[in-house]
């Protein structure tokens, strides 16, 4: 049993989904398999949109903008399919008209319901139209409707799974008779059937559940690059790829803002000791990189960069030092606004907080502790991390500029400049 994850860029394009295609029919191995689709492209941050508009009471500019979402998808279903277009269509009707349902309403609920309800559908077109296209080339398989499987609660936009209903619902689907299903990622259903989503990007997520519910022998998430790379190539262009990673090593990147994997992805997997294969989609013989219970030593520097940095310098306002007590206060502030802090560092009378700027969350922070702290921020700021690191490429990376605060243990260092 293995689980496939392919994300939006990998179905943005007929090309892209024939080539999807290509992929499974060159599988040769029987193994059963589960795969795991999102919406097509930039199709969510479009479905948001439609989700703003109509909350604001927009109801044709809503349906305009909907339209617009609906005709790529029939155009892409109408260049895939051939005998296997009229089903698909008629499948694609049924999710349009639910959300122009839904759009001809006065929004009476909070936005998020509304959001979950409305964002779900990409997913729902995407898997729907691969999946014909799939069947139609003779790689058979089952379509499923995740929302009958995966079970949240009702926080909507950042639902939290039911693992046992989950799994329950997991147990109920027979791969005996049906090698191939194929469903969607990010989304889920309430107790009362009403429509959830795992926060953005979660369809890695949702792959990594069913891996674990189904003790799958391994996960492969297929993306654009060759792996995972120790860089963010479009910032450095002599980065590296590393073939072999520990689940720990990826949450630890992940901590320090590499955009590698979803990070609630390695805890399932972590727990059966799954193994993750990163592999581009692009070109299947590239090795990729392997993610997996064994600790690899000997990485190379892995670097992190965030831009858009600000950092805040808060002084006691007597003099005193900086106690237990303003900080269990601070820390209360961070959680009521959902601040996550990049780095804290304590000095005597201050302290200082690198934080990515946001500018209501950090006129909000401000103004909270400003009973607690004399405070100072400074803005455009550039946070670089870098974990494995060695003295040569902290001063390669750090020559000429101005530092404002530098923080080490024995395996990263992060330094904030200007
Ligand atoms: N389609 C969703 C998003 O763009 C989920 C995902 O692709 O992981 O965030
Ligand atoms: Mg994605």
């Amino acid at each position: 049993m293995q689980v496939y994850k392919f994300g939006g860029a990998s179905v943005n394009s007929v090309e892209r989904i024939q080539n999807l295609g290509k992929i499974l029919q060159n599988k040769t191995d029987n193994e059963p398999l589960m795969v795991i689709i999102s919406a097509m492209g930039k199709t969510t941050n479009a479905l948001e949109k439609v989700a703003e508009v109509f909350f604001s009471g927009d109801t044709d500019n809503a349906l305009r903008l909907f339209e617009v979402i609906k005709q790529q998808h029939l155009t892409t279903a109408k260049f895939l399919l051939v005998t296997h277009y009229n089903a698909c269509y008629t499948l694609l009707n049924d999710f349009f008209t639910e959300i122009e349902w839904l759009l001809h309403d006065k929004p009476v609920r909070e936005f998020d319901y509304y959001y979950d309800q409305i964002v779900c559908i990409g997913e729902l077109l995407s898997t729907a139209i691969v999946s014909f296209y799939f069947n139609e080339i003779g790689v058979a398989n089952t379509w499923l409707d995740v929302r009958d499987i995966v079970r949240t609660d009702n926080n909507f936009r950042d639902a939290i799974i039911d693992w046992a209903k989950t799994k329950t619902a997991v147990s109920s689907l027979n791969f005996a008779t049906d090698n191939i299903f194929l469903t969607q990622g990010f989304i889920g259903a309430t107790d009362d059937n009403e429509s959830t989503t795992l926060g953005r990007e979660g369809s890695d997520f949702t792959a990594a559940i069913f891996a674990n519910l189904l003790n799958a022998s391994s996960l492969t998430i297929w993306k654009d690059v060759a792996g995972v790379m120790n860089v963010d190539p479009k910032q450095f262009p002599d980065a590296e790829l590393i073939p072999e990673l520990s689940f720990e090593e990826v949450i630890e990147m992940a901590y320090y803002g590499a955009q590698v994997i979803h990070p609630k992805t390695i805890k399932p997997l972590q727990n059966k000791g799954i193994p993750l294969h990163v592999k581009c989609f692009l070109d299947i013989n590239l090795p990729g990189t392997t993610i997996g219970q064994k600790l690899v030593k000997h990485l190379p520097p892995i670097i992190v960069v965030k831009n858009q940095q600000a950092l805040l310098t808060l002084h006691s306002q007597d003099f005193s030092f900086v106690g237990e007590q303003p900080m269990i206060e601070l820390y209360k502030i961070f959680s009521q606004l959902k601040i996550k802090a990049n780095v804290i560092q304590t000095e005597a009378i201050s302290l200082q907080i690198c934080l990515d700027d946001r500018k209501e969350k950090i006129e909000q922070l401000a103004l909270a502790a400003s009973t607690l702290f004399d405070i100072q921020v400074t803005k455009n700021l550039t946070l670089l991390t870098i974990r494995h690191y060695n003295e040569a490429i902290l001063e390669q990376l750090t020559a000429g500029k101005q530092i404002l605060l530098l923080q080490k243990t024995p395996e990263t260092v992060q330094v904030l400049y200007g």
